[in-house]
């Protein structure tokens, strides 16, 4: 007998059903295969995974078969069928999707998919193949085919000293399509065929991105710094003694966070161990990727969304196999199948793109701490500007915490200059730009040295904003500021539901200058050519890195001196490394201010750090301008003076006294219909259930309506429930779910989402 979760996506079926093995299938059906059986009334055919196996037999016959094994071997092993359990409970998700988010896209198999036909062990059907020459005579038969060879046949002859050769030599079959000396064209290969001189044989070949890395020189350990040293003394312990401690590496940008991890992982290889490591998104830190390989070359393995599926695939595969020791890998490669982890790292660690905004709404971070247990390894967070979450585990002792206050070489982290945009002498192309940034822009023109430029689109229009006096629209209750409805042309507070009208005046100040706040990159980059014609700029942003590879083509590009300008959104803020920037300008710093949301400070110093962080990373001195309307609010005076510390400690009063997390544990519940009546009456009912189940301990914020209240024409309402500790929220949501679920046929949707990165 099998348990097996299906593929159909409800909380009845969240636990796995009992299906009959039948016996040819006997030797196939083991845990971490994916199955194909009849589920419900008419027998549909529905994919599974198959959970646990007894002896057990189904005497009385109830039970129906398995109709069919479509993996040849486990794809997902004890070890990651036991992590997606816990995850489906952590995160109130579907078992299934649970399993499904762990698999690569070319393991998902789908209903059209099925009706296709779908045979047995369909994974080969996604692996790629190529065509290769396989040797069938001997030596000295290939030397007298030569002979006989006409002499103008020169390809013949090519051909068949090439296979002499191989015929010795034992090697391995060659790919019939390389380029280089090995190539031969088709039609002598197939007249070979026909010779009975060898065989084409299709083979499994892997789709390697960064194939073109491995190639590049291998770097060697520096030496470390009395800083990098200090952390590694820390953390080498940990990693030789099995210890599933977490760190908390915190080093400013540039104090050498990257090669703290290289020899971490150095030393787990060395142990016999496997390693595996987060970074935000690799499509913007390429320069990791070029680290990591260039220290462990082929053993590494690179997992992440930009690649095609067909490369993931192939990549996930030489990790099943046990061919790749080291995988790097954006979020989903939590759940990369390496097996004997010896040390788990997560770099940028406060980045918002580890929690996934789809179901299931897991943290990476808390996949890895899983693992870490499962595995005895230490898990290694770091970052220049951790999470305030983190940081406050560190405080509290439950994480260790690694400091790294200096950067590597020496140097002081750059100066900031900050710009009162209220006050500043503005261009007269665009108004974008302040004098001081213009000229600290031409400065480094003159000297032919290159400029980062930030503009911070996040919140987009989302907010008005007085240009005279920097005034933001922000709620009575809540001191939260209220987001603008464009549709109704109301300012509403998602905390509280309190609502206003935009205001044409500003309520602060009077003036008139009351704006929708958002500037675009194209325009900004249109003004740039007016306001400084000489300069070569390159323009980063979702636009112009559509298509794969786009990223790494720009900052191929920058790197190689082809713009004196790299102009983009926060996409430009992450690990960047180019030596000849030597000025960091942000065009608003206070996008992110202006966002109704709890972590609006520690994004804005968060964000503000990392860009800083970019200038003056090598020889030459660098400097930051920053443009601001608010330039006395704290997360911008603290990031002025790269004063983490001092941010910490404020930023945690403010949280403290509002009753925000990490003070709290927080739980958002939202509910949409196409019809907003019955989504606003299903949210009512659901508070209300809350209000009946939960003890006065826990606090509940709403309903109120979603941040976009209206999406794909469905109306969103939410709730949020804060608590310090609740024993009852788990067993009241669990059953809030799945009574949820039976109107879900009805066109009601809920999604449960613990730990909210904002409650918009
Ligand atoms: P972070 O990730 O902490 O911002 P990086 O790891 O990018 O910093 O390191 C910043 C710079 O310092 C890099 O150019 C790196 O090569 C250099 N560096 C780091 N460690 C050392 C060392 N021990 N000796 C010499 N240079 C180092
Ligand atoms: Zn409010
Ligand atoms: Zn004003």
């Amino acid at each position: 007998m099998a348990k097996v979760v299906v593929d159909v996506p409800t909380m009845q079926t969240n636990q796995p059903y009992d299906y009959a093995i039948p016996a040819p299938l006997a030797d196939n059906v083991v845990p971490g295969v994916r199955v194909v059986v009849g589920f419900g009334k008419g027998d549909r055919e529905v994919m599974g995974v198959v959970v646990d196996t007894t002896d057990q037999q189904d005497f009385d016959g109830k039970l129906k078969p398995i109709m069919r094994v479509l993996d040849d071997h486990p794809i997902l092993d004890k070890e990651l069928l036991a992590l997606s359990r816990w995850m489906a409970d952590d995160t109130f998700a579907f078992w299934i999707t649970c399993l499904q988010a762990m698999l690569p896209s070319a393991l998902h198999a789908d209903t059209k998919w099925l009706a296709n036909g779908a045979k047995t062990v369909v994974n080969r059907g996604r692996v790629a193949t190529e065509d290769f020459i396989v040797p069938l005579l001997k030596h000295d038969e290939y030397l007298t085919l030569v002979d006989q060879q006409r002499t103008n046949a020169k390809r013949r002859i090519t051909l068949l000293q090439a296979l002499a050769q191989w015929s010795t030599d034992g090697a391995e079959p060659r790919l019939l399509s390389v380029a280089g000396p090995d190539s031969f064209d088709r039609t002598t290969v197939k007249a070979g065929q026909s010779q009975g001189w060898l065989r084409i044989e299709p083979r499994e070949f892997y789709r390697r991105p960064y194939a073109n890395l491995d190639a590049q020189a291998r770097t060697h350990a520096l030496t470390p710094t009395a800083q990098q040293q200090r952390a590694l003394d820390a953390l080498l312990p940990a990693i030789d003694g099995h210890k599933d401690q977490t760190f908390l590496l915190e080093g400013v940008t540039g104090s050498g966070k990257t090669e703290v991890y290289l020899q971490a992982i150095a030393a787990t290889l060395a142990q016999g161990r496997n390693a595996l490591m987060l970074i935000p998104e690799i499509a913007l830190t390429p320069q990791m990727v070029r680290n990591v390989k260039g220290r462990f070359g082929a053993d590494v393995a690179v997992l992440h969304s930009a690649l095609s599926d067909g490369e993931r695939f192939d990549e996930w595969r030489r990790i099943e196999r046990g061919e790749a020791r080291v995988v790097v890998g954006a979020r989903s490669a939590a759940f990369a199948p390496l097996t004997n982890i010896g040390l788990f790292i997560m770099d940028e660690e406060h980045e918002t793109s580890y929690k996934q905004d789809d179901s299931p709404r897991y943290h990476a971070r808390d996949v890895l701490q899983w693992r870490g247990a499962y595995h005895h390894a230490p898990v290694l967070l770091g970052s220049a500007t951790p999470s305030l979450e983190s940081r406050a585990r560190a405080a509290k002792g439950v994480y260790t915490h690694l400091l790294m206050p200096e950067r590597a070489n020496q140097k002081p982290l750059p100066p900031v200059q900050i710009v009162d945009m209220r006050a500043a002498q503005l261009d007269s192309v665009s108004g974008d730009f302040s004098n001081e940034l213009l000229n600290a822009l031409q400065e480094r023109l003159d000297r032919g040295e290159q400029s980062v430029l930030m503009l911070n689109r996040r919140g987009f229009s989302s907010f008005v904003m007085c240009r005279e006096c920097g005034y933001v629209a922000k709620c009575p209750n809540c001191d939260i500021s209220l987001t603008l409805h464009m549709d109704s042309h109301t300012l509403r507070c998602h905390y509280c539901g309190h609502e206003e009208p935009v205001p044409t005046v500003c309520p602060s100040c009077g003036s008139k200058r009351i704006r929708y706040y958002g500037t675009g990159t194209e325009k900004v980059e249109q003004s740039l050519h007016k306001l400084l014609p000489n300069a070569r700029v390159l323009r980063m942003d979702v636009d112009t890195t559509r298509r794969k590879g786009g990223h790494a083509k720009i900052l191929k590009a920058f790197g190689q001196h082809e713009a004196d300008i790299l102009l983009g959104t926060q996409m430009i803020a992450k690990g960047l490394d180019f030596p000849d920037v030597t000025l960091v300008g942000v065009i608003n710093a206070d996008t992110a201010l202006g966002l109704p949301d709890f972590r609006a400070s520690e994004r804005t110093f968060q964000l503000l750090t990392q860009v800083s962080g970019r200038a003056g990373r090598a020889d030459k001195a660098g400097a930051v301008v920053v443009q601001t309307y608010n330039p006395d609010h704290y997360a911008i005076q603290l990031a002025q003076h790269h004063d983490y510390e001092h941010f910490f400690v404020t930023e945690m009063g403010i949280r403290h006294q509002s009753g925000y997390p990490p003070y709290y544990f927080t739980f958002k519940l939202t509910v949409s219909h196409p019809e907003d009546r019955q989504a606003a009456k299903a949210i009512y009912h659901l508070a209300d259930e809350l209000k009946h189940s939960l003890s006065d301990q826990a606090v509940m914020l709403g309903p109120t309506r979603g941040a976009i209240a209206r999406l794909k024409r469905r109306y969103y309402y939410q709730i949020v429930i804060k608590y310090k500790n609740e024993p009852q929220l788990h067993a009241t949501l669990e059953r809030l779910l799945t009574e949820t679920q039976v109107g879900s046929r009805n066109g009601f949707q809920v999604a449960f989402d613990r730990e909210p990165l904002s409650f918009v």
